[in-house]
């Protein structure tokens, strides 16, 4: 777990100490449920200062003795210490923060609003270590369970009722690849472990069939609504076709589509 303490993101100390709670049923997801600004995505380095900002508003703001959460979580999966181990949170809502502690993603309902795999990485560690070292049981809660509210938003709720699963990991030596559906269906987009690709590949079987080749439109994310879009056509008597990434270094997704109506499949793996 990549934990951040708070003297290390620059937190102010509490206005009276905090209050002992030994321990609680589980754990509830939040989020900011404001806007976060998609261009954190690519910058650890703003992170700190948006932990800082959140601890303003809920100390100086709402007039809380601290920031809310127990732990923060950012896009990198580093585990911000807010309130930290057996301390009673204020993020629950009135009669409901001695149930559960309370965990929130750096997601919001503006601007970046879907969880990259990193953040759910690190509200599973953020969670794990509640139970193994703070006294928090097996119950995993969204905010909203319990109290009128659209936090943890959608995305982060959906995966809170799987049990908030580990999200799978891209081996070294596994390159992604898949297939497209038959017809113009998207199969993306596809997240890729930042800056380890520089070419994406496309071939089709069409041409073993008699069928004309088949047209893709291939989008490539660089990060903070920076898309790079290319045709491109695959013939499968001519080579492959590729993508180049032109900034490998900010490429965090690709999003692949047909654009005809062709029937095979077409395969896609990026190297
Ligand atoms: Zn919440
Ligand atoms: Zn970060």
């Amino acid at each position: 777990m990549k934990l951040v303490k708070r003297a290390d993101w620059g937190a102010r100390a509490p206005k009276v100490p905090l209050s002992y709670l030994a321990s609680a049923r589980g754990v509830k997801v939040h989020y900011t449920g404001e806007y976060e600004d998609p261009a954190i995505l690519g910058n650890h380095g703003r992170c700190a200062g948006r932990i800082r900002a959140i601890q303003n508003d809920h100390m100086d703001g709402r007039g809380w003795n601290d920031i809310a959460y127990n732990f923060l979580v950012c896009d990198h999966a580093y585990v911000f210490e807010g309130r930290g181990l057996h301390h009673l949170c204020a993020a629950n809502g009135p009669g409901l923060n001695t149930g559960h502690f309370a965990v929130c993603g750096l997601v919001g309902n503006k601007g970046e609003t879907q969880p990259p795999a990193d953040m759910l990485d690190g509200i599973r560690d953020a969670i794990e270590y509640l139970r193994s070292h703070g006294g928090a049981g097996n119950e995993i809660k969204g905010h909203r369970d319990g109290y009128a509210t659209d936090c943890p938003g959608d995305p982060l709720y959906a995966w809170v009722r799987q049990g908030a699963p580990r999200p799978p990991h891209i081996q070294e030596d596994d390159m992604p690849y898949g297939q497209l559906a038959e017809g113009p269906k998207a199969i993306t987009p596809i997240s890729l472990p930042k800056g380890r690709f520089k070419s994406i590949g496309f071939i089709c079987d069409n041409g073993l069939q008699g069928l004309p080749p088949a047209q893709l439109r291939v989008g490539v994310f660089h990060g903070a609504g920076n898309w790079q879009v290319a045709q491109v056509t695959v013939d499968s008597t001519k080579d492959l076709a590729a993508v180049v990434f032109t900034d490998p270094g900010n490429t965090t997704g690709i999003s692949v589509q047909r654009s005809d109506n062709g029937d095979v499949h077409v395969a896609w793996e990026v190297s």
